[in-house]
């Protein structure tokens, strides 16, 4: 798609590093499918992993945890 952002660059699929807070909770999660633009660099999670992501920081944060880094995984 066109970079909403620059409007000058296309979006291509990649991958995006995405830090989610959630209470005492700090969860950066690597490697979740993208779209990046070529030309300024605005990442742009893909809908369907973001939810899946925040799903898992959820479960995270229920079990106390406080400070994660993981490794994209779909469910
Ligand atoms: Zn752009």
């Amino acid at each position: 798609m066109k970079c909403p952002v620059c409007r000058n660059g296309e979006t291509r699929p990649g991958t995006a590093t995405l830090t989610l807070e959630r209470g005492p909770l700090t969860m950066v999660v690597r490697h979740v499918p993208a779209q990046i633009c070529d030309n300024c660099g605005e990442e742009y999670i893909d809908e369907e992993a973001a939810r899946q992501a925040l799903e898992q920081a959820e479960a995270a944060a229920r079990q106390g945890v406080t400070v994660e880094v993981r490794e994209f995984a779909a469910a």
